[in-house]
């Protein structure tokens, strides 16, 4: 029996892993469940899975959710606050951790997780785009076995040849082929795109997600943090990286070899896929995706990404370049920027130029520490807080 922590339970991610989990109950068990604030939705996966431990970020739900279990006689030991997560994240009965909490919050426990040799699923992108080379030299360091979730980065990994990890040329492999969908917005021109509504940008053609990533893929943003993902993980300059814009997601993406030959992965959009073939890894298991039809699909379409409509994926090459704190200030802004157009504080087409003036407020192209690119984080936060408000 594996013992799973789960990092953000209650999110897309979450619920799609423990759908995939249910379904091989003499396999996986989940031994603890996290969430942010969602007292409900952590109480009711609480009564279904009955982990060992049940963790709220934020400490007035922790109270709230204990009061609940302690009432409805359950055995469920709460913890609150980072604390609790980096702790459910090293536990000793646990061996794989799903890291899939939205954003910089979720990078302590991810490498809480990494240093006590766990497994790591890594749905959470933006660790990545915070503390690549922090995170990648922890997991060579405790030989934590990385896996991605993220449905580009899985397919990549399965179509990549084994020792990719010394670099993608001693392995023959000359690009890798990023696909995007290019979101809800893909045919709007520049003055369509002034007016759009958080509504719309979450009501993603082929993907149901977390309301961040929703309107990070309608911007774009979302292929930039995976170019960033893609760098880290598969030890790649970003020159080569091409993204693909394929409407249909289908092909969720292709590896290019020297000899001319080009790997793809393909499946329907469900991320039960990589989530299962991240938790039977290296063996493969039923995950409740619906097989895929080709003669269903009929056709797979390619286009270049535009970067005049959508800059947001221009300014992730610019910061891998720049390199030093440069994503880190690029993700802490597109989190403050994206939670105020959510808001209806921020127009869609302002996202890019709060985070363009963010950059250039703090050209921070050294090297950190984590507790400098925390402190990096929380200044680059501030100052997208000021660009938001000086637009209202
Ligand atoms: P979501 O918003 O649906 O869920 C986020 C989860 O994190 C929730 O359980 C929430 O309670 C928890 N959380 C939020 N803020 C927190 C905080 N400050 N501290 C602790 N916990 C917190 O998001 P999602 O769509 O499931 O995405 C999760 C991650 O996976 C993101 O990094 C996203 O980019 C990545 N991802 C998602 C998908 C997808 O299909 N949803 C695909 C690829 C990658
Ligand atoms: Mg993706």
């Amino acid at each position: 029996m594996i013992g799973l922590t789960i990092l953000g339970s209650t999110g897309s991610i979450g619920v799609s892993t423990l759908d995939v989990v249910a379904r091989h109950p003499n396999q996986y068990r989940a031994v603890a469940l996290t969430a942010n604030s969602d007292v409900d939705g952590l109480f009711r996966q609480c009564q279904v899975f009955l982990p060992a431990y049940a963790v709220m970020a934020d400490s007035d739900s922790a109270l709230e959710l204990e009061h609940r279990i302690k009432a409805a006689g359950l055995k469920i030991d709460v913890l609150a606050g980072v604390g609790g997560l980096e702790q459910v994240a090293a536990l000793d009965q646990i061996d794989y951790v799903m890291a899939a909490i939205v954003g910089a919050a979720g990078l302590l426990p991810a490498l809480a997780a990494v240093e006590a040799g766990k497994r790591i699923l890594l749905a959470n992108k933006e660790v990545l785009v915070v503390s690549g080379q922090l995170f990648m030299e922890a997991v060579e360091r405790s030989g934590s076995v990385l896996l991605p979730i993220d449905s580009e980065h899985n397919a990549v990994f399965q179509c990549m040849p084994p020792g990719f990890e010394r670099g993608l040329e001693p392995v023959g492999v000359s690009r890798i082929l990023l696909t995007a969908s290019g979101g809800p917005f893909r045919q709007l021109s520049r003055d369509e795109l002034i007016d759009v509504t958080p509504e719309q940008a979450c009501a993603h053609p082929n993907w149901d997600m977390g309301r961040k990533i929703s309107v990070d893929s309608a911007t774009m943003m979302n292929k930039g943090l995976e170019v960033i993902e893609a760098c880290w993980l598969f030890h790649t300059r970003p020159e080569q990286i091409q993204v693909v814009l394929h409407p249909q997601s289908v092909i969720h993406s292709m590896v290019q070899y020297v000899d001319g030959s080009v790997l793809a992965q393909l499946g329907n959009p469900d991320m039960r896929t990589p989530i299962a073939h991240a938790l039977a890894w290296p063996q493969r298991m039923a995950s409740g995706a619906v097989p895929l039809d080709l003669f269903d699909v009929a056709r797979l379409d390619f286009e270049l990404p535009d970067t005049d409509r959508f800059p947001c994926l221009a300014l992730a090459y610019r910061v891998i370049e720049s390199g030093g704190g440069m994503p880190a200030i690029l993700n802490a802004a597109n989190e403050i920027a994206v939670a105020a157009f959510l808001q209806r504080k921020l127009k869609f087409t302002d996202i890019a130029g709060v985070i363009e003036d963010t950059l250039s407020a703090l050209p921070e192209t050294g090297s950190f520490d984590l507790q400098g690119l925390l402190g990096l984080d929380a200044r680059a936060r501030i100052v997208a807080e000021q660009k938001v408000a000086s637009l209202v």
